[in-house]
């Protein structure tokens, strides 16, 4: 059983170095036997794991080992199991062009591999995460395509299959590439997924402390700005890559495409427009988004401390990248307020029950 858990470590870690695991957002599973498998715990950062945080899980009725809680998304993994006897590990990500081809509204994404031969990703409908109706849906999906090992979860992830970890891992590795491939080809978007700072500072003893000594007064009006109307925020990361300076140019208004986008970044975020400039009171700070654009000139990304606006500052990106290939394809499936709002309060909850536990 040690080592079953080491290799889901392993497999965290290589997941991490491949850019495709981020933080806590995504699990890995191993069978162990017909009844049984284990899964990496909820909300842990994968550099933390250790054999401790991977839990025994029940296939039949998702009963676990022990007081650390599994991975909310352990009813999906579940589901794969009981539907595939063959399938022995399981990944799922959060990765860049899977999750936004994703968010096109489209039940399957028809692409080429790195054979150019033809493939066929299925989606999965949307359903809140952690619910059995995502388990549901997935499940269905796994069972309508027997042939396939890659799945995605429509506006959030995906699923990777494999007869073992080697084979779950390249699913994953292949799906990114394949929905890179696809986006080029329908959406025109081939925007590489990253953090361009700009001009980023953060508060010491209620001092600003801007890492440039260069940052213009236009900029640091904003940050003054955000700082007075959000006393949780500590560090404000300027992000100016390619995806968000072509948001902060062309649209008004971002609506989230992606669970970990209503989650981390608001429901709803407002961009200025080319008046607004960069006049302090042009920019849109609210309570509940931790986002705030200037026009032409990328986005201000906040947290209570700097992993948290790391956090939003990729998540944001991600998400622009999402708006960008819905724009392009004329289409997308974006999340119900009512959605956005229960996925808030479920994750807030689930959070500060992790917080509680420390
Ligand atoms: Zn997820």
């Amino acid at each position: 059983m040690e080592e079953l858990k080491q290799e889901i470590i392993d497999v965290c870690k290589k997941l991490g170095e491949k850019g495709l695991l981020v933080r806590t957002w995504g699990n890995v599973s191993c069978r162990v036997d017909k009844n049984t498998f284990l899964i990496t715990s909820s909300g842990i950062k994968y550099e933390d794991l250790t054999t401790n945080n991977i839990i025994e899980v029940k296939i039949k009725d998702l009963s676990y080992k022990g007081d650390i809680l599994p991975s909310s998304e352990k009813a999906v993994h579940a589901a794969c199991y009981r539907v595939r006897p063959e399938c022995n590990f399981i990944i799922h990500t959060h990765q860049v062009y899977a999750t936004v081809a994703g968010t096109l509204g489209l039940k399957k994404i028809k692409t080429f591999d790195q054979n150019d031969s033809r493939v066929v990703i299925p989606v999965a409908s949307y359903a809140l995460p952690g619910t059995d109706k995502l388990a549901e849906n997935v499940a269905r999906r796994v069972r309508k395509y027997p042939e396939n090992k890659g799945f995605i979860m429509a506006n959030h992830g995906t699923v990777c299959l494999g007869a073992d970890s080697e084979e779950a891992l390249q699913v994953a590795l292949d799906l990114e590439v394949m929905c890179s491939n696809f986006l080029i080809d329908n959406c025109k978007t081939d925007m590489r997924h990253c953090i361009q700072k700009g001009f980023c500072s953060h508060l010491e003893n209620g001092e600003i402390v801007y890492d440039h000594n260069d940052t213009p007064l236009g900029i640091r009006r904003i940050h003054e700005y955000i700082y007075s109307k959000r006393p949780d925020v500590n560090y404000i990361i300027h992000n100016k890559s390619e995806a968000i300076m072509t948001v902060s140019r062309r649209a008004n208004h971002l609506r989230p495409l992606l669970d970990d986008f209503a989650q981390l970044v608001g429901f709803s975020v407002k961009i200025p427009s080319r008046d607004d400039g960069h006049e302090r009171g042009s920019v849109h700070v609210k309570k509940n988004c931790n986002a705030v654009f200037a026009f032409n000139d990328g986005a201000f990304c906040l947290g209570a401390t700097e992993e948290d606006a790391s956090a939003v500052a990729l998540i944001l990106d991600k998400g622009c990248i999402a708006h960008t290939a819905v724009m392009r394809f004329g289409e997308g499936h974006y999340l119900s307020v009512l959605d956005c709002i229960r996925m808030n309060r479920h994750y807030k909850k689930s959070y500060s029950k992790l917080a509680d536990n420390k």
